[in-house]
């Protein structure tokens, strides 16, 4: 029997750092700095680094990847009345974190080749309620921004990226999360920068935006007692962000692991009926996940399980879709989307999957086709 191959090999990501990263939650411990509040060395320092990695002015961290899409809405004063637009296909936090500031989602369908929400389709779902344009650079790869940000312009909308699957991508040379108004991030164990349990963080170049985002996350507290205005407890704790700053340093050798192993997947799989992913143009992509279509998707899904191998499916069903949207959007149709949902497959992919590993799964999947 074939050995189990992880999606993402979170083990083996930690074993080989294991003795960093005991040391880096010793430091925490000794020094009893759990809490990010302003005084935390440890969450400081990682917004510092963060913030300069991605060259922008301010980054401010909280408890989640969620939680930060929900503060990055609050700054920017949207909530009940307000529209903002979506893509089509997402992890469901993208939709939901509009509907938690009591604002509508508007569903805009996706690219065919990028899987990125289709800048031509979003003028007509611009309306007079609408606030913003939320996209997703979906599995590590860049959203069209040059169109996004002109679009934006055209019709006085905020930009906010949805960064939580491209740490470290980038647009024309710019990092994801500094190509709009305001980016999110999040540090859950399987993205491409990952803590130990859950946190999450928001970007901006706007002094004003980062402070409201400070304010909200910290239940409205500019110094500790004084209450400005309402706000929530939403907090990256010491631990994460001493993990995270040991971590941050690999980052951009990761990456390129991951484009390495995408390339792989990319030449031996050249020849088959799979369609296989592309980079967008003049960006360099996070592959956060390497996502071929298959019209046999379910098969070959099958395969793979019945032979140990950890495939996945991201996502089985459009946003617009699911359950509490559903009736919001039955009659509309989402052609792009739905068709990638039924055929799209993730095969594991991470800077800790073995070439040999590629090669088992590649040699899987030419003889079942
Ligand atoms: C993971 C993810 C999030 C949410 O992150 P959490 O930290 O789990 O709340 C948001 N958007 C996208 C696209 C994601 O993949």
């Amino acid at each position: 029997m074939q050995a189990r191959i992880p999606i993402a090999n979170i083990t083996r990501q930690t074993q080989s750092l294991r003795s960093e990263i005991d040391h880096a939650i010793a430091k925490v411990i000794d020094s009893s700095a759990f809490i990010g509040t302003a005084q935390n060395k440890f969450v400081t320092e990682f917004e510092q680094n963060f913030a300069n990695y991605l060259n922008i002015k301010h980054c401010i961290s909280c408890a989640n990847g969620t939680d930060a899409l929900e503060i990055a809405l609050s700054a920017l004063n949207i909530g009940k009345g307000d529209e903002v637009i979506v893509p089509a296909v997402s992890w469901i936090s993208t939709s939901e974190c509009v509907n938690s500031v009591g604002a509508t989602p508007i569903f805009v369908d996706i690219e065919p080749t990028f899987f990125t929400i289709d800048p031509d389709q979003i003028t007509t779902a611009i309306g007079p309620k609408t606030k913003a344009i939320l996209v997703v650079h979906l599995y590590g790869q860049l959203t069209d921004m040059q169109k996004i940000n002109q679009i934006a312009q055209e019709h006085n909308l905020k930009v906010i990226e949805d960064c939580a699957q491209a740490h470290g991508a980038s647009y024309h040379g710019k990092k994801a999360g500094t190509l709009s108004d305001i980016a999110t991030f999040s540090f859950f164990p399987s993205k491409n920068l990952a803590c130990l349990g859950d946190s999450g963080c928001i970007v901006s170049k706007d002094d004003k935006l980062a402070e409201k985002c400070r304010l909200i996350s910290n239940h409205g507290q500019k110094t500790k007692g004084t209450v400005e205005i309402l706000g929530r407890n939403s907090r990256m704790d010491g631990i994460q962000a001493s993990i995270l700053n040991m971590k941050l340093n690999y980052l951009d050798q990761w990456n390129m692991l991951r484009n390495e192993k995408a390339l792989l997947y990319r030449k031996l799989l050249n020849n088959t009926s799979l369609t296989l992913p592309l980079n967008r143009p003049n960006t360099d992509h996070a592959y956060h996940l390497f996502t071929p279509l298959c019209i046999e998707r379910e098969d070959l899904y099958n395969h793979l399980k019945n032979n140990n191998i950890e495939a996945n499916v991201h996502y089985r069903t459009p946003l617009p879709f699911l359950a509490p949207y559903i009736e919001q959007n039955n009659n509309r149709t989402f052609d792009v989307a739905t068709k990638t949902c039924k055929s799209i497959i993730s095969l594991p992919l991470c800077p800790f999957t073995y070439n040999s590993e590629i090669e088992t799964i590649s040699k899987l999947i030419i003889n079942h086709l």
